[in-house]
């Protein structure tokens, strides 16, 4: 399993390397998981931590344009592996999107042993940005209220998300966003449970929601078709490493229907 322990793996310079390529593939080791085996990082890698008490690094580097994505990754490998791939993920994003001071342009540098770019000009130092986002499955009844966003893969349905925006809690975002993108109001809101999400840097707050309606309005732009579905008649359903996946096995299991 995954350790958050950078300053301690920092002191290391070597052990397991994960190998990303600039389009976001993930290189393969000789074992056919994602670990390279490296006596000395190379000097750009990032350190995050421990993988089965052996330290862990990240490195960008030119390499394979055929080396799988990591959503590929992610239906393959064990569940525990999850954290590491998000992690590395996220952290490479955040440093190639944060080389300069966003306060006075000046070239940022990395804090050694902690996640952190500061500027040498005026000290701004920022941190790897996570943007909480909500992600509900509606209900109504034993129903699942499931829709499609224009970029899905064809016949793939699954739950409503959205980003909580400046000044709002979670629990108004869901009921805006519910609202915004299929026209249903929702009574009773249950929390499930959270989930990081490095696509590119989001941390869903997984919720159940239960309509008072059924008739849905949708906006058209976010989601391009919304429908009740019957447990017994589902569509293509997302991923098996989502939340939005285990909000609605949450839901059918509760049924008894899986
Ligand atoms: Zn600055």
């Amino acid at each position: 399993m995954f350790c958050r322990d950078l300053a301690a793996a920092e002191k290391h310079g070597g052990g397991l390397l994960v190998r990303l390529n600039e389009r976001g593939g993930i290189a393969p080791a000789t074992d056919g998981g994602i670990l390279i085996e490296t006596n000395e990082w190379p000097e750009a890698a990032q350190p995050l931590g421990f993988w089965h008490e052996r330290p862990v690094a990240v490195t960008v580097a030119p390499g394979d344009d055929g080396w799988p994505s990591a959503r590929a990754w992610l239906a393959e490998l064990p569940d525990a592996a999850f954290p590491l791939v998000s992690t590395a993920l996220q952290v490479v994003a955040w440093q190639r999107n944060h080389r300069f001071c966003g306060r006075c342009g000046q070239a940022a540098e990395r804090v050694i042993s902690e996640f952190a770019m500061q500027c040498p000009a005026c000290g701004h130092r920022n941190y790897p940005r996570i943007s909480p986002c909500i992600i509900t499955l509606v209900t109504h009844g034993e129903d699942l209220l499931l829709a499609r966003s224009p970029h899905f893969a064809p016949g793939r349905y699954s739950t409503l998300a959205g980003f909580i925006e400046p000044g709002e809690a979670a629990e108004e975002a869901v009921r805006r966003e519910i609202f915004e993108e299929v026209g249903v109001t929702v009574g009773r809101i249950e929390y499930f449970r959270s989930q990081s999400w490095p696509f590119p840097h989001a941390l869903m707050l997984g919720f159940f929601a239960e309509a008072v309606e059924r008739r849905i309005r949708v906006d058209g732009v976010e989601i391009v078709d919304a429908a009740w579905f019957s447990p017994r008649r589902l569509p293509q359903l997302p991923t098996p490493f989502s939340i939005s996946r285990a909000l609605i096995e949450a839901h059918l299991g509760a049924l008894g229907t899986r």
